[in-house]
C-alpha cells in the first residue's frame, strides 16, 4: 500500500460521542469541539479551514460562507439540508472520518419532515453540564438537546435551559466564537440555574415520552431506517391505525388524538405530511412507542385506552394551565432579587406564563422587575460609555504625543473601533479634548504641521 491512500489529515481525527445511542453528539458541537482541541475560533476552522476546501461551484452558488449568513444558515445545520450535507463531506475528508452524517438527523431525511424539527437557539442541561465537568468528561452537546419537541433533560427530570443564566441571552447554535459549556455572549459557564422550575406531572408524562422516544429514534440502526425507508411508511401506518383501530371513522380518529380533522384527512391522504411533534403526539394518544409505530406490521400491540384524560392538548399556547398563584409570586420574588438584574421578558420565559397574564396579576413585582432591569441596562451602558471615553482619552493623548493629529479617524483607527465616534456622545466627549487641548477647529486639523501628519 502507498502512502497516497492514507492522506494525512489537515485536523485531529476527533472521536466524536456517542454515535449510535440516543445522546449522540450534535454536528454543531463536533465542530465547537473540533475548534476547541485545535486552539482556534469556530470562525477560524469554518472559514480558513473549511470553506477553502469547499469545491468552487458551491461556493459561487451559495455566498452563504461569507458573512453572518454561514451562523444564521447554521440553525439548520444538525438537520438534513444540502449545506449540511456539504459540510459533512469536507470535516470528513479533513479529519479523515467517514461517520459524521451521524450528527446529524440526515439519517431521518425523506422519514420526518424539516418543518419545526430543530430548535432556533441552544438548549441544554445545566445538571448534565455540571456532573461532566465535575467528573472531568468530555463537554459536549447532545444532537437531542436541539429538537424542538425535546423540552427536558430526562436524567435529570428538569427543563432544558433556553437561557443564558448569567447574561440572560438566548445562545445561538453556533458562532465565531464557542467554547464547549461556555455561553458566546458573556462567556460564563452554562452551569448557573437561576431559577429552576420543575414540570407538572402530567406536562412530565408528555415531556418523558417526548425525549425517550426520540432518544430511541436517534440511536436506530440503519436497518431499522432502512426498513422504514421513507414518509410512505408513517402514511401507511396512520391509513392503517385508521382502518383497525378507528374502522375508517376519521372523526374519531381526530377526535381520539386531538389533530383536527381535516388535518388528519390531509395525512392519510399524503397530501400533507406530520411534523414530528404531532407524530409524537399521535403515538402518546394511542398508547404506543414511536418506534413500534414505524416498525411494526399491524396494530396487535396498540392498546387503545378509551377515555384517557385530556390532559395534554397540542398547541401550547391554547393550553391554558390554571395560575399557581402562590408558586408564581414566589418566582418573581426571587427574580426580584436575583444577581443579574433580568427584564421581564425573560422573567415571563423562565415562569412559563405570558407577561400580559403576570403583568395583570402581579403588577408590583412585575414593575419592580422591569424597572431593576432597565436600571441595570442603563448603569451598565454608562460604564461602558466610561470606558470607551477612557479610551479615547489615552489615544488621544498618545497620538499627540506621537506628533500626531488625534483627528476622529486617527484615533478610531488607533484604537482599532471603526465608527466609534459617530456615537454622539463620544464625539463630543472628543471635540471636548480637542477644546481642552487648545485646537480650535472640532475636526482637529489645526495646529499640526504637514511633517507631523
Ligand atoms: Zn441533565
Ligand atoms: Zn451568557
Amino acid at each position: 500500500m502507498t502512502e497516497q491512500l492514507f492522506p494525512r489529515s489537515l485536523l485531529y481525527n476527533i472521536e466524536p460521542i456517542g454515535i449510535e445511542t440516543g445522546l449522540v453528539e450534535s454536528y454543531s458541537s463536533y465542530l465547537i469541539r473540533v475548534a476547541y482541541e485545535h486552539n482556534i475560533t469556530v470562525g477560524h476552522l469554518i472559514n480558513k479551514i473549511v470553506i477553502p476546501k469547499m469545491n468552487k461551484d458551491y461556493l459561487e452558488r451559495s455566498t452563504i460562507y461569507g458573512g453572518n449568513s454561514f451562523y444564521e444558515g447554521a440553525k439548520t445545520i444538525n438537520g438534513f439540508t444540502d449545506n449540511t450535507k456539504n459540510l459533512i463531506k469536507v470535516m470528513e475528508l479533513l479529519t479523515s472520518r467517514e461517520d459524521l452524517a451521524y450528527l446529524t438527523l440526515y439519517k431521518l431525511k425523506g422519514i420526518i419532515p424539516l418543518r419545526n424539527l430543530l430548535k432556533n437557539s441552544l438548549s441544554w442541561c445545566p445538571d448534565c453540564l455540571k456532573n461532566w465537568m465535575d467528573d472531568e468528561k468530555i463537554i459536549y452537546y447532545p444532537l437531542i438537546w436541539y429538537l424542538k419537541s425535546v423540552k427536558v433533560c430526562f436524567a435529570h427530570k428538569r427543563y432544558l435551559l433556553e437561557i443564558c443564566s448569567s447574561c440572560n441571552k438566548k445562545i445561538d447554535i453556533l458562532r465565531r466564537n464557542m467554547v464547549p459549556g461556555h455561553c458566546p455572549n458573556c462567556l460564563e459557564l452554562l452551569i448557573k440555574d437561576i431559577f429552576r422550575e420543575e414540570p407538572g406531572v402530567q406536562e412530565m408524562r408528555w415531556h418523558t415520552f417526548v425525549y425517550q422516544n426520540t432518544e430511541t429514534l436517534l440511536g436506530m440502526s440503519n436497518s431499522q431506517l432502512d426498513f422504514i425507508g421513507s414518509q410512505e411508511r408513517v402514511f401507511k401506518q396512520l391509513n392503517l391505525i385508521n382502518e383497525d383501530l378507528f374502522s375508517g371513522d376519521i372523526a374519531n380518529f381526530a377526535k381520539f388524538t386531538s389533530i383536527p380533522k381535516t388535518t388528519l384527512r390531509d395525512w392519510l391522504k399524503r397530501k400533507s405530511s406530520p411534523t414530528f411533534n404531532s407524530l409524537l403526539l399521535v403515538c402518546y394518544k394511542l398508547n404506543i412507542k414511536l418506534s413500534d409505530f414505524l416498525l411494526q406490521n399491524n396494530t396487535k400491540n396498540v392498546k387503545i385506552t378509551y377515555g384517557v384524560k385530556k390532559e395534554y392538548v397540542n398547541k401550547e399556547k391554547n393550553y391554558r394551565k390554571p395560575l399557581d398563584v402562590v408558586a408564581i409570586e414566589n418566582s418573581l420574588k426571587e427574580l426580584l432579587v436575583c444577581d443579574t438584574p433580568i427584564s421581564m421578558t425573560a422573567a415571563a420565559k423562565i415562569i412559563g406564563r405570558d407577561k400580559r397574564v403576570l403583568y395583570s396579576n402581579f403588577p408590583d413585582y412585575c414593575k419592580g422587575i422591569s424597572k431593576r432591569y432597565s436600571e441595570y441596562i442603563e448603569e451598565k451602558s454608562s460604564h461602558r460609555i466610561q470606558l470607551l471615553k477612557e479610551e479615547i482619552n489615552s489615544a488621544f493623548y498618545s497620538l499627540i504625543n506621537k506628533g500626531i493629529n488625534p483627528s476622529s479617524g486617527k484615533i478610531e483607527k488607533y484604537l482599532n473601533k471603526n465608527g466609534l465616534l459617530r456615537e454622539k456622545i463620544l464625539q463630543d466627549h472628543w471635540r471636548g479634548l480637542l477644546t481642552q487641548s487648545n485646537f480650535s477647529s472640532g475636526e482637529g486639523e489645526v495646529l499640526f504641521n504637514d511633517e507631523f501628519k
